[in-house]
């Protein structure tokens, strides 16, 4: 069945041909977009919604959470408000809570979450392992997060479990437990920090990785200058996150590679880091994505909106810059052409604004401005327009 949707006040496509189109329809057949154009040339379908000149935009595509979690750190985050520095060793209070939760316990949790992130216009979503720590909850989680998220990574290397030996944990990681996560996951990543892993260690883990047919991710300068950015563009990752202190030389080595910084404002704010410099890495010409690093500890939102509102006012980063970080910049970070995108065969995913153009979502901050989600063509929520 075609559905055309139509009175389209302003439509973004991402699509170097189509551009930013006004008076504009899309028709949706099945899990696709069927055509894409001015309203007026729009061809007949079965159904036909009119948005009454609102604006549509891609789906959101965040390319970064952690949501196979149980648990709570809501003191740990008080604690930071009142003065008391973030550092990676909360991880290991999720890790318990993850650990005791139940397989039915954790997809109802990850489901809630990601439910949430759709009805404010996420429409695919990467998620990873990570606070299992030992194989058997990391395959757990893996095995979780296949049956809800698009993209799933495994970041067994996320911190040393408390009491383990680093060395002897890397090596765990790199054997058993990549060799029983890898057919579950796509994508690998290492969080390469101070209090992590060093630069060595995380090499180690990526090129495992490698070898076992994963593509690679990093967290990488998150609390400092360090390794990762290197690193990642070093072994050809498809992305750099946080990306939050960069000295020249990982600006300029981003620019010249097709590893994505992608940036993760919610996360900045919420451990009371600088927000990173999207203004130097877009001017440099590196390719920027945006997304939430949605988790329980250091980022506790699903709002990829307030990442937007937050690139635009915070970190000069312009409307559209934003918006194409956020959709495209994401599909780019997960080596997608589907989503993130309006253009014909491209997956039916959208959302519309409760306003004529992009331009609110940093015009508006923190109104909920997303009013309607189409997810591989089915309507998920609809809160505008009239049907006929
Ligand atoms: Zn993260």
């Amino acid at each position: 069945m075609a559905v055309l949707i139509t009175g389209i006040g302003e439509l973004t496509t991402n699509d170097p041909e189509l551009g930013k189109l006004r008076d504009a329809a899309v028709v949706i057949e099945g899990e696709e977009i069927a055509w894409a154009g001015a309203a007026a040339d729009a061809p007949d379908a079965d159904e036909r919604i009119d948005v009454e000149g609102r604006a549509v935009l891609p789906g959101w595509v965040d390319s970064h959470t952690h949501l196979v979690f149980a648990g709570d750190r809501t003191a740990e985050f008080e604690a930071r408000m009142a003065g008391k520095a973030y550092s990676a060793g909360g991880i290991a209070v999720t890790v318990e809570a993850t650990r005791s939760a139940s397989d039915e316990q954790l997809a109802a949790n990850l489901r809630r979450h990601v439910d949430e992130a759709a009805k404010q216009g996420t429409t695919c979503l990467e998620t990873k392992t990570g606070y299992g720590l030992n194989v058997e909850d990391e395959v757990r989680s893996a095995r979780i997060a296949a049956g809800v998220a698009d993209e799933v990574t495994f970041l067994g290397a996320h911190l040393v479990p408390p009491g383990a030996d680093a060395e002897s944990y890397v090596d765990l990681v790199c054997g058993d437990m990549l060799d029983a996560v890898a057919p579950l996951v796509r994508w690998a990543d290492v969080f390469c920090e101070t209090g992590a892993f060093d630069e060595a260690q995380s090499g180690r883990v990526l090129k495992a990785a490698r070898e076992r047919g994963l593509g690679l991710r990093v967290h990488g300068n998150q609390l400092g200058e360090g390794p990762g950015v290197r690193l990642a563009v070093e072994l050809g990752a498809a992305s750099v996150d946080h990306c939050t202190y960069l000295s020249e030389a990982d600006v300029e080595a981003l620019a010249a590679s097709d590893t994505v910084a992608t940036l993760l404002p919610a996360c900045d704010l919420s451990t009371r880091q600088p927000l990173a410099p999207a203004r130097r890495l877009l001017d440099a010409g590196a390719t920027v994505a945006l997304a939430s690093n949605a988790n329980p500890g250091s980022s506790y939102t699903t709002s990829m909106a307030f990442c937007v509102t937050t690139a635009v006012l915070q970190m000069r980063m312009t409307i559209d810059e934003a918006v194409w970080s956020a959709t495209a910049g994401g599909a780019r970070a997960l080596r997608r052409d589907d989503v993130g995108v309006i253009r014909v065969g491209a997956r039916a995913d959208l959302q519309v604004l409760e306003a004529p153009s992009v331009t609110h979502l940093a015009y508006r901050p923190g109104v909920p401005l997303t009013v309607g989600v189409w997810r591989r063509g089915e309507l998920l929520t609809s809160g505008f327009g009239s049907k006929r």
